[in-house]
């Protein structure tokens, strides 16, 4: 396909706001596409390249140069020259980049050229082009828009359903189910800033445990069991207890969906961090599992006898699961809805609090399992925890944030009066944050030493954080999980920030 057409349907398809245009446009411009060139065109009419940036900015783009007078660009032909442009590296590589750069404007038209500025910038991106595209798919060849949305979703890719659809036509969509032995991408959750908001939002729902653990996707096809990450990797010889406990189960072929923890002596969960050895560990499995036993909390299931339950409504889904699986190895839950459902639900997570886990996943009864999307339909609460910490030092930021002290280096007291570094972040920050605490810290500085200002300790700031991890790196010992600014608290003197043992003491699960 010449890159003219694909860049005058860009131009129609962002031109027009009727739906039923870009999808007519979209189905037009397919059934002319070869199989081949989908998984490159799907992208560039999105606005993106097929395999993400290539650091070609406006300094290549900017000069002028003379187009060229008829296309004769194909879009593989264009691809492949961007390709090469970004795998130029070393010394002279701005030089031979503009070089290559400059070529291929010049085998460009006027349009073709505009196009690949915009599609270069990412001025050109169209989020919701996908979605379009899986419509005008289904209308260039036959196949159900439904079939086709369910396919792209099992698969995780458009563009792999779209190549394959191209090539076979519609029947091409049953290499597409769900199948024993072929992981799905997982469902995922929104955030709610609360569990009464959460119930209020969804209706009739269960209120789950939320475990800080690794998600896992069981798969069991008779003997054969199978453990693949939230990221489709196989885990299976790293996780022997899942084979264990899965030969265990009732069915004999089913798919579940699931968190593996670790529980010390008392039933309290381990840390995140031992479990997350566990799996990454390259000591013999037999040693790691000795020192950190683990166990699957199970809280769904896509397939059960080979029947795919994904469409089912989440009660559905849940009442397979607990035919199959004991209760002590399925996800504690309440159900709750009306006007009592916050009460309720507030109650079941401060429980889950004081056993120790991080919070409550809530889930609406009447939903579907939708894969590798953050529905609606599942809500995650975690209590947000807060401090206020003391600026120690700042890093010099890059990129757009080059002439800003952006990297914060943040410390709590210690019991003899000075501070003790906890971790850095450059998370949460506004512009305009950037720039006070670049002018403020500048007032404060002590000493640089290359990239890092050292700053007398007297700016507090307020730094929310999702949970404590150990660490050898920092003198307390720990560190703080996805640490991002709040606020600076310029009423607060350093005196009054949080301890190190305060801190300590917030976080049994870290320190025992
Ligand atoms: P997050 O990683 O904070 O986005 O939270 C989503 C993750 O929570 C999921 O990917 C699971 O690994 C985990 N999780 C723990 N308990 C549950 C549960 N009951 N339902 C769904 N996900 C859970």
């Amino acid at each position: 396909m010449l890159l003219s057409r694909l860049a005058h349907v860009s131009q129609a398809v962002a031109a027009t706001s009727a739906r039923s245009r870009k999808i007519a446009l979209l189905a037009e411009l397919f059934r002319d596409a070869d199989a081949d060139d989908v998984p490159i065109v799907i992208p560039y009419l999105a606005g993106r390249l097929p395999r993400g940036r290539l650091g070609i900015g406006w300094k290549l783009l900017g000069r002028p140069v003379t187009p060229a007078s008829e296309p004769s660009l194909t879009v593989r032909e264009v691809d492949a020259r961007l390709t090469a442009v970004g795998a130029v590296t070393g010394t002279g590589s701005q030089a031979e980049r503009g070089r290559l750069m400059g070529e291929l404007m010049a085998a460009a038209t006027d349009a073709e050229q505009a196009f690949l500025r915009g599609l270069l910038t990412g001025e050109v991106r169209q989020g919701a082009l996908d979605a379009v595209a899986v419509e005008g798919l289904a209308e260039a060849t036959g196949a159900p828009p439904a079939d086709v949305r369910r396919a792209v979703m099992l698969a995780g890719s458009l563009r792999t359903v779209a190549r394959a659809l191209l090539a076979q036509g519609p029947t091409a969509l049953d290499d597409f189910r769900l199948t024993v032995g072929r992981p799905v991408l997982p469902m995922l959750a929104h955030t709610a800033g609360s569990v009464a908001e959460a119930v209020d939002k969804l209706g009739a729902c269960a209120v789950e445990e939320k475990l800080d653990g690794i998600r896992v996707q069981l798969h069991r096809a008779d003997d054969d069991v199978r453990i693949y990450t939230r990221t489709l990797d196989d885990i299976t010889d790293r996780l022997p207890e899942l084979t264990t406990a899965a030969l265990e189960l009732k069915g004999d072929r089913f798919i579940l969906d699931g968190e593996v923890i670790a529980l010390d002596g008392d039933g309290r969960p381990r840390s995140f961090q031992e479990i997350a050895g566990r799996v990454g560990s390259r000591v013999d499995v037999a040693t790691a599992a000795a020192a950190v036993p683990v166990s699957p909390v199970f809280f769904d299931a896509l397939s059960v006898d080979g029947r795919d339950l994904l469409d089912l409504p989440f009660t559905e889904r849940h009442a397979e699961l607990a035919r199959l699986v004991p209760e002590p190895m399925r996800v504690r839950r309440a159900l709750v809805s009306g006007p009592d459902g916050g009460a309720a639900s507030e109650k079941f997570l401060a429980d889950t609090l004081a056993r120790g886990h991080e919070g409550v996943v809530v889930k609406a009864l009447d939903a579907p399992y939708s894969a590798g999307r953050r529905g609606a339909s599942w809500l995650k609460v975690k209590p947000v925890h807060t401090l206020d910490l003391v600026v120690l030092a700042a890093e010099w930021g890059h990129g757009r944030r080059t002439g800003k002290l952006s990297n914060l280096h943040l410390g709590a007291r210690t019991a003899d009066g000075s501070f003790a570094m906890l971790g850095k972040t450059f998370k949460g920050m506004t512009d305009a944050m950037l720039t006070w605490q670049t002018e403020r810290l500048t007032e404060l500085a002590i000493e640089e030493n290359g990239y890092v200002v050292t700053v007398r300790p007297e700016l507090v700031v307020e730094i929310a954080y999702d949970g404590l991890q150990k660490s050898t790196r920092y003198p307390a010992g720990v560190t703080l999980r996805f640490a991002r600014v709040v606020r600076y608290r310029e009423d607060k003197t350093p005196a009054e920030a949080d301890t190190v043992e305060t801190l300590l003491a917030a976080h049994p699960e870290v320190t025992r």
